[in-house]
């Protein structure tokens, strides 16, 4: 028999934002369900060392850190569904959604907190020496490579903004891209070229990512001549791969506004979406900050912008005393 999951607020994501919506939600009495999709815990649960998430002096793990916001969340009245939603219906309330376990989902509200992936190169060598020196995140990696050679790889303004980020902890960046100019918008080109830190390596991309040490680190990387095929070895301790990200948002196409990009549109300054009763929150709305802290920081607007809306919903649907004159 399919099972049917019903609850006011139905969270989709369990990263830092459908968590954080999970912890609010349940403290305001709304038994929440979150789905949990194939990445419990979402993107922070495969990186290593977090140092930027308040609250901790030490040096802590991403996916420990994961686990603390699920054992939260459950602690104060969150459901965790481990099921990937795969059609949804946002015509009516109660949502409908269908989840790939055959399961049905109804929620009064929908919070999407789905996120976003990094592009990568998806070369084998890439794969290996994730964390040891390949990352997708400067503002997350970069100070752990303060004084190292490290390279930046792409041509749109993340890599430029990458880059220049990067000019905060090396003073050696190699801008690596594989045309002869830039996507970037003019203004941050001007200020990578002005920079005397920063150069570029026009027409390479890269063949492979290079290990060596113990333990293994990237020490170099092997880059080919897009003109002439001719392969050249470049040593670096850090490589930053910033080629864009995709944000989670194909099962809302058609359901739901979304930017050129594909990231869903919220009213500015709130995590309301084209369709009310369903809010967005984390890096599925977010394509700027892409943090941990602020995907937490959408994920608790959400929940009470979703808790506002119910409980004006709520009031509509209630018959009113008539007034009484004087
Ligand atoms: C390698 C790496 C290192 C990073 N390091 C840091 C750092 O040090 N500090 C920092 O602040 N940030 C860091 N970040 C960025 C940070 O991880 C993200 O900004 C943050 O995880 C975004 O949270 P989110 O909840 O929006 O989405 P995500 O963490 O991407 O979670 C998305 C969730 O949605 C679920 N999902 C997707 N589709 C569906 C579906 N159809 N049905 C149900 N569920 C679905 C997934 O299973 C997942 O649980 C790092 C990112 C990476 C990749």
């Amino acid at each position: 028999m399919t099972a049917t999951h019903s609850s006011r607020m139905l969270i989709l994501g369990s990263g830092p934002a459908g968590l954080t919506a999970a912890i609010y939600a349940a403290r305001a009495g709304m038994a929440p369900i979150v789905v949990q999709g194939i990445q419990p815990g979402g993107q922070l649960t495969i990186t290593t060392d977090v140092e930027n998430y308040p609250g901790f002096a030490d040096v802590i793990q991403g996916p420990w850190l994961m686990e603390q916001m699920q054992k939260q969340a459950e602690h104060v009245g969150a459901r965790m569904e481990w099921d990937h939603i795969s059609e949804v219906d946002l015509s009516q309330r109660p949502f409908r959604m269908k989840g790939d376990s055959g399961a049905l989902y109804l929620g009064d509200t929908l919070v999407v907190a789905t996120g976003a992936q990094a592009r990568w190169l998806n070369l084998p060598s890439e794969e290996h020496l994730k964390g040891r020196g390949v990352s997708a995140c400067a503002t997350c990696d970069g100070f752990f490579y303060r004084g190292r050679k490290v390279i930046v790889i792409g041509g749109g303004n993340t890599a430029v903004e990458e880059a220049l980020y990067m000019t905060n902890h090396s003073h050696d960046v190699t801008l690596i891209h594989r045309r002869d100019s830039l996507r970037a918008e003019k203004i941050l080109q001007e200020r990578l070229f002005a920079h005397p830190n920063i150069r570029v390596m026009w027409n390479r991309e890269v063949a492979q990512f290079v290990g060596g040490g113990e333990p293994e680190g990237l020490v170099a990387v092997d880059l080919r001549d897009t003109t002439t095929g001719a392969i050249e070895r470049f040593d670096t301790e850090g490589a930053f791969v910033a080629i864009g990200h995709s944000p989670a948002t194909e099962l809302f196409r058609g359901h739901l506004d979304l930017d050129g990009d594909g990231y869903i549109k919220v009213e500015q300054g709130t995590t309301r979406t084209s369709v009310p009763g369903v809010f967005a929150c984390g890096d599925v709305m977010d394509k700027i900050y892409r943090q941990a802290v602020t995907a937490a920081g959408t994920g608790c607007m959400a929940a009470l912008d979703a808790e506002k809306f119910l409980a004006e919903a709520d009031f509509e649907a209630t018959p009113q005393p008539a007034l009484q004159h004087a």
